[in-house]
């Protein structure tokens, strides 16, 4: 591993889910919707940041044309747990009337996030159908119950860092999901 990847995953306290094995359920995932959309074609809404390489990597293990677009959604605002504000566009910037969409995000956690843009692409355009996939799921009690169709793993109630979730912007670039070092986070 290259020395400055290797700086940052030493402020780990632990791995959660080696690269191998998050490249192995991605691609189990890509074959079941592959599957599941077989036929057709997938608008997919991408919630950035933190969906950026589960996005990216399962995308691309997908054969069948898809549409992506992204939106931008922040709900952490830079601590460890959700402040319960979801911020995001007054208006959707894009068209997703009868389409087959999957919104797809890193995590679920509270739930308020997935249910926030559920909601408001159900309200401002007519799918013909709108799927929910995530690569993690926490095991905690929602504040919104989601209907999701596709979950990459279940974990743990804990805050995790790497393959594009963050802590203050950091740790997005790495390969691995771990939980980070206490000493490591502000308090
Ligand atoms: P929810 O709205 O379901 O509470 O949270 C979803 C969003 O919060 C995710 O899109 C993700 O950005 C962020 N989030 C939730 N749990 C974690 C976590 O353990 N680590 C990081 N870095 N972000 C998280
Ligand atoms: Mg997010």
């Amino acid at each position: 591993m290259s020395a400055p990847i290797a700086g940052v995953l030493s402020n780990l306290e632990r791995v959660l889910l080696n690269s191998d094995l998050i490249q192995r359920r991605v691609a189990e995932m890509a074959l079941q919707i592959e599957k599941d959309y077989a036929g057709g074609d997938i608008s997919v809404v991408a919630l950035m940041d933190g969906a950026i390489f589960f996005v990216a990597d399962l995308l691309r293990r997908i054969s069948l044309p898809v549409q992506v677009h992204t939106l931008s959604v922040g709900s952490y605002h830079g601590g460890t747990s959700s402040t319960g504000r979801i911020e995001m566009l007054p208006k959707l910037p894009f068209v997703l009337n009868g389409r087959r969409v999957l919104l797809i995000d890193d995590i679920l956690d509270t739930g308020l996030t997935l249910g926030t843009v559920r909601d408001r692409i159900l309200e401002e355009c007519q799918p013909e159908s709108l799927r929910v996939a995530v690569l993690l799921d926490k095991n905690r009690p929602r504040i919104r119950e989601v209907p999701v169709d596709y979950v990459g793993f279940e974990i743990a109630d804990e805050f995790v860092v790497g393959y594009g979730m963050d802590y203050k912007g950091h740790y997005r670039n790495l390969p691995c999901i771990g939980i980070l070092n206490p000493t490591h986070i502000e308090s």
